[in-house]
This record gives structure tokens, sequence and C-alpha cells, in this order.
């Protein structure tokens, strides 16, 4: 099935994480509406998997969230929508309502599970929020989706190869999908500060394929 992705950048972000700059990175400062979402959808002829990434899904108000869930109902029969969003903002009210559409992934971006690390990287949250979350997504019946990044401010590869080994004893034999993101450092963050005072250094390509290596064995 095609993927039809729509990017929401930083849309509803519960606060900044030190290494984002999704404007940057997409060179678009707007969030399409649903009513963009709605219209790309409706001239679509096949079914396809529309696909919110970017921003923190679930952090939008509930009815904005709907309007962007229903262009699942516009788009050909068989379509199924996916999201990826933002620990904090899972619950049982989001899932349940969430449950009333054809939802084929939940993806959490996640970063790590070390508290060190996303206090350095002003996620909001601590590494058993984040697993609860995720655990919730799991138990609700979703296919869930966790976005684990490497070479993090303060980040290990054995504190990596401990948010897997935490991941996988919670999921209890469901699925979950794992991507990897080496952190990149980007223009207008209080990352690329950090780098220019010499307090952070990206990994090399090199080492970052070494350590998304040791994850995937
Ligand atoms: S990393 Fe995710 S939650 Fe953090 S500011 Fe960027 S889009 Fe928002």
């Amino acid at each position: 099935m095609k993927r039809l992705p729509f990017f929401l950048s930083m849309g509803s972000c519960p606060r900044r994480c030190i290494y984002c700059h999704q404007g940057e990175i997409t060179g678009t400062y707007s969030v399409p509406s649903p009513e963009d979402v709605l219209r790309t959808v409706s001239a679509f002829d096949s079914p396809c998997e529309i696909c919110f990434f970017g921003g923190s899904f679930t952090c939008f108000p509930p009815e904005k969230q709907q309007q962007y869930l229903e262009a699942v109902f516009a788009a050909p029969s068989g379509s199924t929508v996916r999201f990826s969003t933002h620990p904090e903002c899972i619950s049982g009210a989001v899932l349940k309502e969430a449950g009333r559409y054809p939802v084929s992934m939940i993806e959490l971006g996640i970063s790590s599970l070390d508290d060190e690390v996303l206090k350095a990287c002003n996620r909001g949250y601590s590494g058993e929020e984040a697993l609860a979350s995720l655990r919730t997504v799991l138990d609700e019946g979703f296919h869930a989706g966790a976005q684990m990044m490497i070479g993090l401010p303060g980040q290990t590869r054995e504190s990596s190869l401990q948010d897997l080994r935490r991941i996988d004893e919670i999921r209890k034999g469901h699925p979950v999908t794992i991507r990897i993101y080496p952190c990149l450092v980007l223009e207008k963050t209080p990352l690329a500060e950090l780098w220019r005072e010499g307090k952070y250094s990206p990994l090399s390509v090199s080492d970052a394929a070494v350590w998304a290596g040791k994850l995937l064995n």
C-alpha cells in the first residue's frame, strides 16, 4: 500500500527538545490543515496509508486530532492511518478515540529511556513514563513503533542497549517497530550552541553505523 505522508512540523509539541528544529529540516514552518489533508487524500485513487509524521499528534486538541483522522474515511476503501506522537500525550481516552479509525501504527518518539539523557535533551518525561505509554499503546491492541535515538548528550551505547532490553521486557511478545535516528546538530537549536561551546560532539558516520548495528544485533 502506498504511503501518503503529511509532516506536521513541530505541531503541538509540549516543549522544544534541544536537538530539534523541524522547520530547518523540512524548509517549511507551516503545518497542513485538516482541510489540506482531506483535499489531498480525496484525490487519491487507490488505498493508502495516511501518515502523520513530525510534531506531537496526540498533543493536538481532541477535535483537531479527529479532523485529521477523519481524512481516512475520505480516502479509497481499505486505507489506513498512522501517526507519531509524544509519550506524554498518550492516555486511555486518546487511544479509545484513535480506536474508531483504522490505525496501522502509533509511533512514540521515545529517544532514550535513560533519565539523565532525557533531562539533558529537555524531553520532559522519565524513562518509566515513556515505557508506560508504550505499554498502554500495546495493551490497547495497536501496533506500536518506538523512535529511538543514538549519540544524544550523555548517552552511551550501553544505555541504548539497556533501552532495548527494557522495551523487550514490556512488549510481551507484541511486535514493536524500532526506528533508529542518529542525533545530528541542526542550526538554530540549543544543541548547536552546545556544539559551538565544545560541550557536545556528534557521532561520526562510522561510529553511528557501528552503534546502530549493535542495536540491530
Ligand atoms: S523532537 Fe519531537 S517532541 Fe521534540 S520538539 Fe521535535 S517534534 Fe517536538
